[in-house]
């Protein structure tokens, strides 16, 4: 819980580059209204990614004759919710054979798979075009002994689980995924993938009547004196109660400064490939590749119209912003890989690059539950938002509302973030831990 501080400045806002392709290869949508009024609400919901999206619907299905204002600083489609990699993940990319985190992840999937349910029905209720299919994906190794050290115990945890998956030798792989790069791959056939600018847009387009969403409305201050009351540049919201989906920039609404830790990202996308590429390439379905070690590998798909994705690079990004140096230098890592891997396909180029960040904690742990009288947070869903930003967001509206959901008890099982060394300790700590894991796995690039 906070401490007596009633008024909060909000300085840090999100800054995201405008090269996100998955929302540049749409046709332009136009945002909704940015907030130009002082208004009242019965409910506020901070931030229009899965999270708060997911929180205001189901505030809207619990309270149907309340008002419900969500306000987001930027667009849907820019945020992280629409410029991720577009894995639906259903099983933890590793879990542990101890009984208490076998237990944990039963509770992940138990929550990822409600996620996926609940979106795969909005998906298909409001007609959002977002390429949603069941592809499964791989968890692809380089080298023998990558396999051998990740691939082996996540098939022994899996089997644990009883978690259905199938082993993927090299030849076979070579021919599903049009490289020759891995030598193993554990299939699990439950991931989803999609395009995230558009299911998170089509998501935000399909509200119910009684959430007014404001885009291009940044908080810019909170007070929380007779309620809450938000300034934003040119209006402001008074609401009774508030819901906090903010993601990583949650930490300077009065909730804890040690609980995140943020990674900066970058990612690319093709442009589709033509009908002699696609010839020479050979491969027709689409797949998803994650890498068994999330710090030196890979993550890749081919999408549904034919394009390749490479998301390669992460670097400790405490203030959320990576510098256009950056984008360059991963711009130029992509180009490689997606030389090195697909030599039959040499002269596809890239569409474009962008950059992301994820909200982390120490222990992987959420940050979720009521953090202040009447404000509720649902943020920090640790690189996998897609499903847990759903089911967060989804269960701090029931948790608020007073609604029993056994979902709820899951979300309070994964625990608190735990606390994090001071700033210094930290970048220094977290950069070589980093380099060293990049070190360990370089063969498993
Ligand atoms: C490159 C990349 C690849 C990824 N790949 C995957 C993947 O394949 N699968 C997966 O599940 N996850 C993936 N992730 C993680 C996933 O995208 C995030 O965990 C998820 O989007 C978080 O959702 P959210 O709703 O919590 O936050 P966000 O989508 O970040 O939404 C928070 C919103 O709060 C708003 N906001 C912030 N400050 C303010 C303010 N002051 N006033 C008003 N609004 C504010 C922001 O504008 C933003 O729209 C990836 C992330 C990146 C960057």
């Amino acid at each position: 819980m906070q401490d007596k501080q009633t008024e909060w400045q909000i300085s840090r806002l999100p800054s995201n580059d405008k090269t996100n392709a998955w929302n540049t290869i749409l046709s332009k949508r136009e945002a909704c209204a940015s907030l130009h009024d002082q208004i009242n609400a019965d409910w506020l919901v901070v931030g229009a990614g899965y999270a708060g999206l997911s929180a205001a619907r189901r505030l809207s299905e619990n309270c149907p004759n309340d008002r419900i204002v969500i306000v987001d600083a930027g667009v849907c489609g820019e945020n992280a919710s629409g410029r991720n990699s577009g894995f639906v993940i259903d099983v933890p990319h590793t879990v542990s054979s101890s009984l208490a985190q076998l237990e944990s992840a039963h509770r992940h999937m138990r929550l990822a798979r409600t996620a996926t349910d609940v979106l795969a029905n909005l998906v298909g209720a409001n007609n959002i075009e977002c390429d949603w299919s069941v592809d499964g994906k791989y968890q692809t190794a380089v080298t023998h002994e990558g396999s051998q050290s990740m691939l082996e115990p996540f098939a022994k945890e899996l089997d644990a689980l009883g978690e259905i998956y199938q082993w993927v030798g090299a030849e076979e792989l070579a021919k599903k995924l049009g490289t020759t790069h891995f030598k193993h791959a554990i299939y699990t056939p439950g991931c989803v993938l999609m395009n995230p600018a558009a299911l998170v847009r089509g998501l935000a387009d399909s509200l119910p009547d009684n959430v007014s969403l404001y885009e291009n409305t940044p908080v810019l201050k909170m007070e929380s004196a007779n309620g809450i009351r938000v300034t934003t540049p040119a209006g402001s919201v008074q609401a009774p109660r508030m819901i906090l989906a903010a993601n990583g920039f949650s930490e300077q609404f009065g909730y804890r400064t040690d609980a995140f830790y943020h990674l900066g990202l970058h990612a690319s996308l093709t442009r589709p490939l033509n009908s002699e590429e696609r010839a020479a390439y050979a491969v027709e379905k689409p797949w998803g590749v994650t890498p068994v070690n999330a710090f030196g590998g890979v993550t890749m798909r081919y999408t549904n119209d034919h394009r390749l994705l490479i998301r390669q690079g992460i670097k400790l990004s405490m203030g959320q912003k990576l510098s256009a140096a950056s984008l360059e230098k991963a711009k130029s890592q992509h180009i490689k890989i997606l030389r090195d891997r697909f030599p039959t396909i040499p002269n596809v180029e890239l569409e474009n690059t962008w950059s992301g960040y994820i909200c982390m904690s120490k222990n992987s742990a959420p940050a979720f539950g009521e953090i202040a009288h009447n404000v509720w947070l649902a943020a920090c869903q640790n690189g996998i938002g897609v499903t847990k930003g759903t089911i967060s967001g989804l269960c701090v509206a029931d948790f608020a509302c007073g609604r029993e959901n056994a979902l709820i008890d899951d979300m309070q099982a994964l625990g608190e973030p735990e606390k994090l060394p001071s700033r210094p300790v930290l970048e220094v700590g977290a950069r070589a831990l980093m380099k060293w894991e990049q070190l360990k796995n370089r063969n498993e690039s």
